[in-house]
């Protein structure tokens, strides 16, 4: 092993652990939580250790940077599982479909014909979470939650299948409340999977119900700072190391 891949076992056990203590909380076991390693920003190199490690399930938010990255490792490592968790534009949809096998952000109607052909197309239905836009943000992606039973019907009516619902709770406050009302929001729409929790907060998340967590600074350690894409990305360990 090289020090590289013993840094990623380290990390992803230290994650792995913290998952375990959570999930017992809710009799679960960390085995029960699909770990989605965010690995935006991240070249191959980096991604590699974690790999060897055992991780199986990777995140990325941009169509462009996966299409690059992750041909070659999927050739590599033919049992990986992608994950888009970033905002989705209707003109990459066919990628998107081709790339991923979950989708996290389908949040608006419109783009629901696009995923339809892209997914007729391609002959390969790709699950897909619904994003709500949980904390009411102005400047955020996300379906409004009085939106959210609106957009499920037309998912369906669209053949799109759909595992859950997804968040990015607000930042530099308690997420608490939000997953709860996500928990809330799905368990009223019959929904089972909840994709939340980041690095500051998957804990969190696992007390409250998440099934997905997306974490990417825990396992790979901080992203340079012009690549951080979200508001939401000023919480937890992030913070820190602005204020620092
Ligand atoms: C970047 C990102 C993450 C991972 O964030 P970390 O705080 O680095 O764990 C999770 N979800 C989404 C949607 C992201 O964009």
């Amino acid at each position: 092993m090289t020090t590289d891949t013993i840094e990623a076992a380290n990390r992803l056990g230290a994650v792995r652990d913290a998952m375990g203590r959570s999930a017992r909380l809710t009799e679960r076991t960390a085995d029960d939580i699909n770990l989605i390693a965010v690995s935006k920003t991240k070249a191959a190199d980096a991604i590699r250790p974690l790999i060897e490690a055992g991780q199986r399930g990777f995140g990325e938010n941009r169509v462009q940077e996966t299409q690059e990255k992750w041909p070659a490792l999927r050739e590599e490592f033919p049992d990986l599982t992608l994950h888009l968790v970033g905002q989705l534009q209707s003109n990459k949809a066919a990628e998107a479909v081709a790339l991923f096998d979950v989708i996290h952000s389908l949040d608006r109607p419109s783009l629901l014909p696009a995923l339809a052909k892209a997914m007729d197309a391609a002959d390969r239905r790709v699950p897909c979470f619904l994003q709500v836009n949980i904390g009411a943000e102005a400047q955020k992606g996300g379906c409004p939650i009085a939106e959210v039973p609106s957009l499920i019907r037309a998912a369906r009516d669209a053949d799109i299948p759909l595992l859950g619902l997804m968040c990015v709770p607000p930042a530099e406050v308690e997420p608490a409340p939000f997953f709860a009302l996500m928990a809330k929001v799905a368990r009223e729409e019959g929904l089972d999977r909840l994709s939340m929790g980041m690095s500051g907060d998957f804990e969190t998340a696992i007390m409250l119900g998440a099934t997905d967590i997306r974490v990417g600074t825990a396992l790979f350690g901080e992203r340079p700072a012009a690549a951080r894409p979200t508001p939401a990305s000023g919480r937890g360990m992030i913070r820190n190391s602005r204020a620092g």
